[in-house]
């Protein structure tokens, strides 16, 4: 059922120029279920003269052209929907349920982008003179490099893919190399849907090799990432010694404000169905629960509740609602983490330990009065862990959300209509979401400040970054 994935460059899909390979792991299982071609420098030039050729006949195509093609490419991947989620839950483990929304979702944003395409409005900006004409015009940036993780691989690929196509850019995706397959159909959907050669290519390989090559590569003008800060701050860097336009989606450590006003069943289940999608890795996970402390055990006990309703297991199975972690690092990673809570003080409500038998299972996990030195509390757990700790007032609690250098997402539940205004001013964080999940829709911005990032890859905004501004003044003699 699972697939070889291949190198796609210039509208072909082919192995690398050396061969080589590297092995697909099935988190659920530990076994090597197919293999993904292995870049060399050779492929990465090829892609680079082939989205750079192809940059010349895309931006001239007219934005009503290129969005008809795009809308195509959404629905072929509506109807291949059943196909590539089974891809995505093999290669990545999380469940077909979630899988099928991933790529539902993809679609929209293909079809939301495309509308966008038609919307790369200038300005004439009023003349000191009658006979003189000012005009601010958008063109297309050039090729893009976009690096993208392996927790929702097509969700990654999709935004920038469809921001680059809309205005005109051609794009080289690095894509995920734990999950190669389904990023690989979504490329397929718009290479069927009838996007010329060269214009989307598609590699693996090593990602410091293919970094290291792309972003100073004279061919290359934007870069865009998503992944850890680390690595951001690293690729950030490269691309100013280069003066390479970049947009950067990084880690974060979201906080949950829940105050004694709040609607307590809803914010149990809407958080803890945001803290476990995706085994919890997710950038936007809720991550620091801050309960005001006259409804922390009230709350935690709704909490707990909905997490023992969560059944663990490979995603391919019915009923499923949380799956394996990615990869054998991941897992231990987030074992290390709650060790380290759980020796400092904190109390294990629900999970803490990982999962019996084969796959890289980690138990859904809830860890109350975690002391602020542990080191989940400051460094990103990407798990499947909720960290609980109380305060006593608005103030402390604010404090406490915005003392990490991270600023990607913030949840908060209250009644009160004052505190939900302050909140609206206070939060430092790129989205904040009150009384409701809504954070992560195309129309909608997303992105970080902070050390979690800058740039946004939704909302109107987003479309800027593969933009530039040129003025022209035209006289009249
Ligand atoms: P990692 O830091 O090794 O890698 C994160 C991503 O960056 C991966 O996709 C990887 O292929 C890529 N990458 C790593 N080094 C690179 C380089 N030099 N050049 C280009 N790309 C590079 O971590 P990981 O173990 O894969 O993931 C764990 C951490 O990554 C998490 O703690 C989380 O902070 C972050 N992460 C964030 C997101 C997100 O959606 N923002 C997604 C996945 C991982």
């Amino acid at each position: 059922m699972y697939c070889d994935t291949q190198l796609f460059i210039d509208g072909q899909w082919r192995p690398a120029a050396t061969g080589a390979t590297l092995d697909i792991e099935n988190p659920a299982t530990e076994t090597v279920i197919g293999h993904v071609a292995k870049a060399c420098e050779t492929d990465l030039e090829q892609a680079v003269t082939a989205a750079s050729t192809a940059f010349k006949t895309w931006k001239a195509r007219s934005p009503l052209e290129r969005a008809k093609i795009m809308r195509r490419a959404a629905e072929l991947l509506r109807e291949r929907v059943e196909r590539i989620a089974e891809l995505m839950t093999q290669e990545q483990g999380k469940p077909l349920a979630q899988s099928r929304a991933e790529l539902l979702g993809a679609a929209e944003t293909i079809d939301w982008f495309a509308g966008e395409a038609q919307r790369g409005y200038g300005q004439v900006i009023p003349a000191r003179a009658d006979d003189v004409q000012q005009l601010a015009i958008k063109h297309p940036v050039g090729v893009v490099a976009a690096f993208t993780p392996w927790n929702f691989p097509v969700n990654q690929v999709v935004r920038k893919l469809s921001a680059a196509l809309a205005t005109g850019c051609t794009i080289i995706v690095k894509g995920p190399e734990e999950t190669p397959a389904s990023p690989a159909e979504l490329v397929r959907a718009f290479s069927d849907a009838g996007v010329p050669a060269g214009v989307i290519n598609l590699v693996y390989g090593v990602p410091a090799e293919v970094s290291e090559y792309l972003v100073p590569h004279p061919g290359v003008a934007k870069i865009s990432f998503t992944g850890s800060t680390p690595v951001g701050k690293h690729l950030a860097s490269l691309a100013g010694q280069h003066m390479k336009r970049a947009t950067m989606e990084l880690g974060g450590h979201a906080p949950v404000l829940i105050f004694d006003d709040a609607d307590l069943d809803a914010a149990a289940k809407e958080m803890a169905q945001a803290k476990f999608r995706n085994a919890g890795q997710v950038c936007i996970a809720p991550t620091r629960f801050l309960v005001q402390a006259s409804v922390y055990e009230a709350f935690l006990d709704k909490f707990v509740a909905e997490v023992r309703a969560l059944v663990q297991g490979n995603g391919m199975s019915e009923g499923v609602t949380i799956g394996p972690m990615v990869h054998a690092r991941a897992r231990d990673n987030v074992a290390a983490f709650v060790e380290d809570a759980v020796e400092r003080g904190a109390t294990v409500l629900a999970g803490g330990a990982r999962g019996d038998g084969a796959g890289y299972f980690f138990q859904p996990t809830v860890l109350k009065d975690v002391p602020t030195d542990a080191r989940a509390w400051s460094e990103e757990p990407f798990g499947p862990v909720a960290l609980f700790n109380r305060f006593e007032t608005y103030d402390e609690a604010v404090a406490e959300a915005n003392r990490l250098p991270f600023g990607l997402a913030a949840y908060a539940y209250a009644r009160d209509h004052r505190t939900v205004s302050n909140l609206t001013r206070d939060i430092e964080s790129g989205m904040l979401t009150i009384n409701h999940n809504g954070i992560g829709l195309q129309e909608t911005p997303f992105g970080g400040i902070k050390e979690s990032g800058y740039g946004t890859e939704g909302g109107s905004e987003a479309i800027e970054s593969y933009l530039e501004t040129r003025y022209v003044s035209q006289g009249a003699r």
